[in-house]
């Protein structure tokens, strides 16, 4: 039987569903839709782009000849902005219809940009989750543009700061008084700051861009700042509502099963724009990383082509270094915590029922692996030196029984 796949988005989700599809079915043809022009490329190296760290040609997720290897029909810089689920038929922006068997919707997510009085005054705007973001800001800076602000300390701020702090003279502004405080605890959180201080970036926590009058920014204390380009890095959200309008089940993301299955027949997604479940607390949730979205998509794109697979280990990790420094985390940060920390060596792990719930590694992130496996496993802590493995990560902490598990009874 010939089958005819279709995807829309052409990032980590998408290639590991056209991988897995092309392992189990070569006959079938599979049609990709992008919105951006770039072929397949890694989301997270782009501000490594910026710092000169990594060039055009390695920022390529796969090789340029990944279409034609997979045989795959890519249609760059076409939008799909309708999906009907009934007719099983999605429309491009430029009225063409195409009939699928089956559909992955791997759209990814967005930068949010609020509405902020006055954005429309200032010149210079760009958001900082694509390709050609970063090259807009380098050319932008190359042109003697050297005052950025940044509005946002998150992940995605930070990463623009670091991509950019040997060219240009930069400004992060937060509401919240803690950076990163989506992925880090307060105490963490404060070492960081001090970390991106003591590498030139002007970091104003605690304090919410009002305004924007031309170039100028007005903040909630009062205070301006004038700059010459603005990122604005507040946040991005799932790309859910293809789906939503044709009338499939969303919340904050699409919502899947472990199959990466959707609530329509025949329609499956993966990444950045579902909610799926945290098996560090049984919850749903949006967990946007890069392998959750890789294997996520290999667990759509099987079970598109009929060989099933299940996929019910997404958890919450963030793996990034931050001008030099590592940052692992992973989790949730719910229970006791047993803080093991010394200088700037951060290690803080939370628990609670006799089980690890999350931990936070800075600087020192090595055999980490251990206590992702302890939550994935709900390796109960009183079978295990619990003190001795949060300080030297190792399998003898651990009883017989899980050694055997874990090593295939060879310990
Ligand atoms: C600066 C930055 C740093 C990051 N660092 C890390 C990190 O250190 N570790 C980590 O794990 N993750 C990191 N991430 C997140 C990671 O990049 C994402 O989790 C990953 O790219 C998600 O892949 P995806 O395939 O779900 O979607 P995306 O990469 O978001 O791609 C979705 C694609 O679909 C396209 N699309 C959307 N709607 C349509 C439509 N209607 N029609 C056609 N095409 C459409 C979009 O244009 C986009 O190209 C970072 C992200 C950014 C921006």
């Amino acid at each position: 039987m010939h089958r005819k796949y279709v995807i829309i988005g052409n990032s980590a989700a998408a290639v590991g569903a056209v991988e897995a599809i092309r392992r189990n079915d070569r006959n079938g043809s599979i049609v990709i839709f992008s919105k951006e022009s770039q072929s397949t490329y890694s989301r997270p190296l782009i501000s490594y782009y910026n710092q000169g760290k990594v060039g055009r040609e390695s920022i390529y997720f796969r090789p340029d000849d990944f279409y034609e290897k997979n045989d795959c029909d890519f249609r760059p810089g076409t939008s799909v902005f309708k999906i009907d689920i009934h007719s099983c038929t999605i429309t491009t922006d430029s009225g063409s219809d195409e009939k699928y068997d089956r559909l992955l919707i791997a759209t990814g997510s967005e930068p949010v940009v609020p509405p902020f009085p006055g954005l429309d005054t200032v010149s210079n705007v760009r958001t900082y989750t694509s390709f050609d973001d970063a090259l807009a800001l380098e050319e932008l800076i190359s042109s003697g543009l050297s005052r950025v602000l940044i509005v946002g300390a998150g992940l995605i701020g930070l990463k623009c700061a670091e991509g950019i702090s040997k060219k240009a003279d930069v400004t992060c502004v937060d509401l919240s008084d803690k950076v990163l405080s989506s992925i880090l605890d307060d105490v963490s959180s404060d070492l960081i700051s001090d970390h991106i201080r003591s590498n030139g970036i002007k970091l104003v926590l605690g304090n919410a861009v009002k305004a924007f009058s031309g170039n100028k920014a007005e903040l909630a204390d009062g205070s301006r700042i004038d700059f010459d380009v603005l990122v604005i890095a507040s946040g991005v959200r799932p790309c859910a509502s293809l789906f939503k309008n044709a009338g499939g089940l969303t919340g904050k993301g699409i919502i899947i099963d472990d199959h990466c299955r959707t609530s329509a027949e025949n329609v499956f997604a993966a990444g950045d724009c579902v909610e799926s479940v945290d098996m560090s607390t049984g919850k749903y949730k949006v967990m946007a990383l890069l392998p959750n979205a890789y294997m996520q998509g290999e667990c759509a794109g099987s079970n598109m082509s009929d060989t099933e697979c299940v996929f019910n280990k997404a958890i919450p990790m963030n793996a990034l270094t931050l001008f030099g420094l590592h940052i692992l985390t992973t989790g949730s940060y719910t229970g006791e915590v047993s803080d093991d920390s010394e200088g700037n060596d951060i290690r803080r792990f939370y628990h609670s029922d006799n089980r690890l719930n999350g931990y936070i590694l800075i600087n020192n992130i090595d055999k980490a692996g251990i206590y992702t496996s302890m939550i994935r496993d709900r390796v109960p802590l009183d079978t295990i030196d619990f003190g001795l493995v949060r300080k030297a990560p190792g399998l003898m902490a651990f009883g017989r029984v899980y050694r055997d598990k874990t090593l295939g009874g060879k310990s």
